[in-house]
């Protein structure tokens, strides 16, 4: 099947499902998050990333439903309703600098940057880091770069960000991470053991540098994992 036999009005369809059930997941989270609502930034950044670009060519007409995704290499990209509820409570805007935990396929890289500001995104596995920064460059997203590297070091050489999302989740927050948030930063990681509940938290750093920390959601996130995994893996 070529690119061009691709169904586009169903595609819409499917993409415009997608975003009522986002907005109805929202609504029926709200005791747990604090938002019923996103953004229209956050909905219209969904509402335009082509999710179906960035999953296998044989999940191409699963790629819209609200469900999480085997991208390979024991991956996935997470699922529609988490990467908007994630995106919206880091609350960016066009001068934020946002560090990114876990590359994956691009697509939450991808919502970041339709927000604007500029997204530095860390992925563990070379052979997912490089797919996925040629993947973000060809649909002309200039203001991201993807590098290879251990999320549990974070990118100093670049912070400190404004917002911190990660997307694989440590059993602790980072010392790392917390030190290159920004004061009046927000970091949003799910934490808990493999194949125990995992809390999706809300880290916020006051302009005093107080940090504190809010759990919002039970989640399932694939591991984070450090320095020696990194290589097997890749
Ligand atoms: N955000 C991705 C989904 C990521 S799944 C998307 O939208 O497609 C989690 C990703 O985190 C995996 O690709 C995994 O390889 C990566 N990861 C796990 N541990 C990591 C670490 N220590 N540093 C960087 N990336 C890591």
């Amino acid at each position: 099947m070529g690119v061009f036999d691709i169904d586009q009005d169903k595609l819409a369809a499917a993409r415009d499902r997608l975003l009522a059930e986002i907005a109805a997941n929202a609504r029926e989270t709200a005791n747990w998050t604090g938002r019923s609502q996103f953004s229209d930034a956050v909905m219209a950044a969904m509402a335009k990333v082509p999710r179906h670009e960035f999953v296998r060519r044989e999940d191409i007409v699963a790629a819209y439903v609200n469900r999480p995704q085997s991208i390979g290499h024991g991956q996935t990209i997470s699922q529609p309703y988490i990467v908007a509820l994630m995106t919206n409570l880091l609350d960016l805007n066009a001068s934020r600098r946002v560090l990114e935990i876990g590359t994956g396929s691009g697509y939450q890289t991808a919502v970041l940057a339709e927000l604007g500001g500029k997204v530095f995104s860390l992925e563990c596995v070379d052979k997912l880091a490089g797919p996925a920064r040629k993947r973000l460059a060809g649909m002309g997203y200039d203001n991201v770069e993807v590098q290879t590297g251990d999320g549990f070091d974070g990118w100093p050489e670049q912070g400190p960000f404004d917002a911190i999302i990660v997307t694989a989740a440590p059993e602790r927050i980072p010392d790392a991470l917390v030190e290159q948030l920004a004061p009046g930063g927000r970091m949003i990681i799910p934490l808990g053991r493999v194949h125990e509940t995992q809390f999706l938290t809300l880290v916020t750093k006051d302009t005093d540098g107080r940090v504190s920390e809010q759990n919002m959601l039970p989640v399932a996130f694939v591991p984070m994992v450090r320095g020696p995994m990194v290589r097997r893996i890749g």
